[in-house]
């Protein structure tokens, strides 16, 4: 499938995040909904070259717990991806609409997730590197599949170098600098997991109004969260205490 810019149309916005905008769009010629993700990044054209050849490893990625890739091109001077539409949204949207998830559904999700970074890292090596609700998506055939992975080390790159590159669900190495690998996305799984146990963000109760560099000191030099043990099983508990 060729993707030109000319032949998506725009039907509503899906929301916007680190350094990009999703939308809802449909590809004409086909007739087909997507989601098309724009970024925006102050680059050389080499650059761009570079992530949009890197992007393209995502059409090896195939695996139901992975959301699909259709393709990506460039626009004036942005980058566009288009993926797999997953229409109920991803968790935080439904975390900030229902609260707290059952336990059941949790461990669906949590299954899911785990499947989808074994796939990644197993069959092509890559570590997701931003792993948060709003990165972990469903659909109305129940299935749980998570996007936005560190495919593009020169994306990451270029996201890393703006604003934006910071997330709360950073691990302690990570925020360091120190070498990442894949146990700073089990951290970042246990965070998001006890976010959707408790229905807010696990650090929130001190770190309401801590700046965001406040935060990230706060995630290195604090203990670990931990969930209270008399509000879940002790099994969930354990699970997200290990690291
Ligand atoms: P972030 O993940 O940091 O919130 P993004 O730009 O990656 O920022 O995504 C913005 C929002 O678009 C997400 O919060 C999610 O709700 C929605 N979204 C992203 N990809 C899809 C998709 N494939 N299907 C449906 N919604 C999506
Ligand atoms: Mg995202």
């Amino acid at each position: 499938l060729d993707l030109r810019s000319e032949d998506l149309q725009t039907i509503s916005e899906l929301g916007a995040g680190n350094g990009g905008t999703v939308s809802r769009v449909m590809h004409l010629p086909t007739k087909s909904i997507m989601a098309r993700k724009v970024i925006h990044i102050d680059a050389q054209p080499a650059v761009r070259k570079q992530i949009l050849r890197e992007l393209q490893i995502m059409h090896d990625c195939n695996h139901p717990n992975i959301v699909s890739f259709y393709g990506a091109f460039l626009h004036e001077s942005e980058i566009s991806y288009c993926m797999e539409i997953m229409d109920v949204g991803s968790l935080d949207g439904i975390c900030a609409k229902n609260g707290a998830f059952p336990m059941d559904v949790i461990g669906l999700i949590t299954v899911s997730v785990l499947k989808g970074l074994n796939y990644l890292y197993t069959n092509h090596k890559i570590v997701h590197r931003d792993l948060k609700p709003s990165n972990i998506l469903i659909n109305s055939a129940g299935l749980v599949k998570i996007c936005d992975f560190g495919v593009s080390g020169q994306l990451v790159n270029s996201i890393a170098n703006t604003f934006v590159g910071t997330s709360n669900y950073m691990s302690p190495e990570r925020i360091r600098g120190w070498n990442y690998g894949v146990q700073s996305d089990v951290w970042s799984l246990g965070i998001t997991l006890m976010e959707l146990a408790l229905g807010r963000f696990p650090l929130d109760a001190e770190c309401r109004s801590l700046t965001v560099l406040e935060l990230l000191q706060h995630i290195v030099n604090e203990p670990l969260p931990t969930l209270p043990r008399r509000d879940f099983p002790e099994d969930f508990c354990n699970f997200v205490d290990i690291w």
